[in-house]
């Protein structure tokens, strides 16, 4: 008789416009053994798909074999979970919709979920990170655009096409600054990388303040930067991190009332400028929330190490 054996782990893939990474991760999350290669180097992804297969069935093989995997999660610009697609991701090098979950479950004999980025790193919080336990909870992605999974009685929001929970996309100033969606406005043009760039630059265009921030060519400038200026005193610095957590706290104390979660938690390299954003942030968050909800949602940082959390959030959508 066949023993039937036990499902150990499970493989995580994280596309995204520059890298596709992937790795097999334990129930723990620990990541047992991780591989990559250039999205960009494949413009056609059914050599991309044949690849990531190839890449994956050594590092199964050397985990132990199929029999030991649960699944396969891959986080993705918008993927969609319900149809297993990727549909017109601007920063992709593949166009239209592009049935990925099929195609790697094909080559690799193993189910295939899907899932937006933001949307994985909730998962991955939830599983493995400071989330662990909680039922409802926010969470928000802080990088190029600000992505954001919101996790309602223990599961994941998706709506009626898959795409629910854009709250980057939540317009904070009517008539505000010009958004990659074609709309104006969005919290994504004040709190992503090249929203605090905007900012940098419109505060340094408006005022004679001297600050270090001037010897930065601005296409260069980075979060860390403004941190490190920050760090020296540098007014203007201090300036632009309270703005962006103004606008990040006041959007907060809206998502609040939407779903009451236990905690909103943050991710991305923005979140690790410590109390010079999160202060502000709180500050925000309470002065506008509505009374029934004060003080209840946490403000938490994500636990989980950038390198790993892409594959981490992935990898607990197979479990
Ligand atoms: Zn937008």
């Amino acid at each position: 008789m066949e023993q039937n054996r036990k499902k150990l782990y499970t493989v995580g893939i994280d596309i995204g416009g520059t890298n596709t990474v992937f790795g097999i991760v334990d129930e723990q999350g620990h990541i047992l053994s991780h591989d990559g290669i250039k999205t960009k180097d494949y413009p056609d992804i059914n050599v991309y798909a044949d690849t990531v297969a190839g890449h994956l069935r050594s590092l199964i093989e050397a985990a132990g074999g199929i029999e030991l995997i649960n699944g396969i999660g891959v986080g993705a610009p918008n993927a969609n979970y319900y149809t297993g697609q990727i549909e017109q991701a601007p920063n992709l090098p593949w166009k239209g919709t592009v049935p990925l979950a099929r195609m790697l479950r094909e080559r690799l004999t193993l189910p295939v979920t899907l899932t937006n980025d933001a949307n994985a790193a909730a998962l991955g919080e939830m599983t493995y990170g400071v989330a662990r336990g909680m039922k409802d909870f926010i969470m928000i992605t802080l990088g190029t655009g600000v992505g954001s999974g919101i996790v309602i009685n223990g599961r994941l929001v998706y709506g009626h096409d898959g795409f629910a929970g854009e709250l980057g996309h939540v317009i904070v100033r009517r008539g505000g600054r010009l958004c990659g969606c074609g709309r104006r406005g969005c919290l994504e043009t004040y709190c992503s990388a090249t929203g605090i760039v905007r900012t940098v630059h419109e505060m340094l265009s408006s005022t004679d303040t001297p600050s270090l921030l001037r010897d930065i060519p601005l296409d260069k400038v980075t979060s860390k930067d403004i941190y490190d200026a920050a760090e020296q005193g540098d007014k203007l610095a201090l300036e632009i991190f309270r703005f962006t957590g103004t606008v990040l706290g006041e959007a907060f104390a809206d998502f609040i009332a939407f779903s009451s979660p236990e905690a909103i938690v943050l991710f991305g390299g923005l979140a690790k400028a410590g109390e010079y954003i999160m202060a502000p942030i709180r500050e925000a968050m309470d002065a506008n929330v509505m009374s029934i909800y004060k003080g209840k949602t946490r403000l938490l940082t994500s636990a989980l190490k950038d390198s790993d959390a892409a594959v981490l959030g992935a990898s607990a959508l197979a479990w």
